[in-house]
């Protein structure tokens, strides 16, 4: 094992569960979290079966910075009805690089500012957003697959998913799909625009331009000038991994991870990833998941449609389940009015 290039990835368990016959995509569900999370976890996992996957029997991987456990392992995969795969992440791809003062990053967590500012203390919060980053791709398992769904512990599904999404995005050429989006802290991302701004700037197109097909619009309101926060919530994403295998995307992250912002600030995921595919891929590109009702924390969406919800059994109110076109922190109205998303009939009456 010793010629092998990722022997300390060795610990990778596989668990094979019976096949389903049904043409997958080469895709998977994924997560990332801690043994303690397991019963969170487990309850995730029950609606994602019975609303989605036992229908399709995609692989699921789990990775985690410390190996899972005996009974997060048997548990886990015991509800899963694909090909269960468990991973280790090295530790390289969760901890400090040379270029990363230690102790002023240390000073940062203490300070008394980010004592008030959501996770502003965590040391192992900022490793989870930086792996989320700049890694999670990387990881030899995930290496394997075109597509991924990011799936937390502790959200909820309320509808039957009924299509393949993953099918759908190969269909459609779709490269990144999300369901809700919404303001970022503005102070925990103080210098992101700033320092995104002089990368975008070494680069030789101006992404802001009009001719552009992207959708600079939903992050900017003043053609790149300020970021207006709006972000695509990255704990829900369905995505081809292609966007993150690339130049553009790797130079980006880098050059963040260079400024160190990551460490002295507390730069999460989803600005990061939004930021960067908003510009970098076409407005037709990125799609807005309507009828896949989610919840994590405060954010909700569920259909609008009756007959939809019907049909796929929701348990969520279409008025009060729907965060996304009621908060005034929800950017998904934005994504309709710059063309992200079309504004169909039972978008247009809701608003009305
Ligand atoms: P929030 O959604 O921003 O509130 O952050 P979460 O606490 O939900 O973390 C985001 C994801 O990363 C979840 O899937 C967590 O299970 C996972 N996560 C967060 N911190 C750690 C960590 O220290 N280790 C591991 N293995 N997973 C983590
Ligand atoms: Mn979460």
């Amino acid at each position: 094992p010793d010629n092998k290039p990722w022997a300390q990835y060795e610990l990778e368990r596989i668990i094979n569960t019976p096949e389903i016959k049904y043409k997958r995509q080469n895709a998977t569900l994924f997560t990332l979290c801690r043994n303690s999370e397991m019963y969170s976890m487990l309850k995730t996992i029950h609606q994602v079966e019975s609303r989605f996957n036992n229908k399709f029997g995609y692989d699921w991987v789990f990775l985690n910075d410390e190996p899972f456990d005996e009974e997060f392992i048997t548990l886990t995969s015991n509800m899963i009805s694909g090909r269960v795969r468990y991973g280790l992440i090295p530790r390289e791809h969760w901890s400090y690089p040379d270029y990363i003062d230690e102790d002023k990053a240390r000073e940062v967590r203490e300070s008394r500012k980010w004592a008030r500012i959501t996770y502003g203390t965590s040391e192992s919060y900022r490793h989870m957003c930086r792996f989320n980053s700049m890694f999670f791709y990387k990881h030899p398992i995930m290496r394997e697959y075109e597509y991924y769904w990011r799936i937390e512990p502790d959200v909820n599904f309320h509808c039957d998913i009924m299509e393949d999404p993953f099918k759908f995005l190969k269909d459609e050429g779709i490269k990144y799909g999300f369901t809700i989006s919404m303001r970022e802290l503005h102070n925990t991302i103080e210098t992101l625009w700033e320092t995104s701004k002089k990368y975008f700037n070494s680069l030789n197109k101006d992404y802001f331009s009009k001719e552009v097909d992207n959708l600079s619009e939903f992050i900017s309101d003043d053609n790149g000038e300020t970021y207006n926060l709006c972000h695509y919530w990255s704990n829900f994403e369905i995505a081809s991994l292609s966007i993150y295998n690339n130049e553009i995307y790797e130079g980006y992250v880098n050059y963040l991870d260079k400024a160190g912002g990551f460490f002295y600030e507390r730069w999460g995921d989803a600005p990061i990833h939004s930021i960067i595919f908003s510009l970098m891929l076409r407005k037709d590109e990125i799609h807005l998941f309507k009828d896949i009702s989610y919840q994590h924390t405060v954010g909700t969406i569920c259909p609008l449609d009756d007959k939809i919800r019907m049909k796929a059994k929701c348990t969520c109110n279409s008025i009060t389940d729907n965060w996304v076109m009621n908060s005034k922190d929800s950017c998904n109205i934005k994504f309709h009015d710059v063309g992200g998303a079309e504004k169909d009939p039972f978008y247009q009456a809701y608003l009305q």
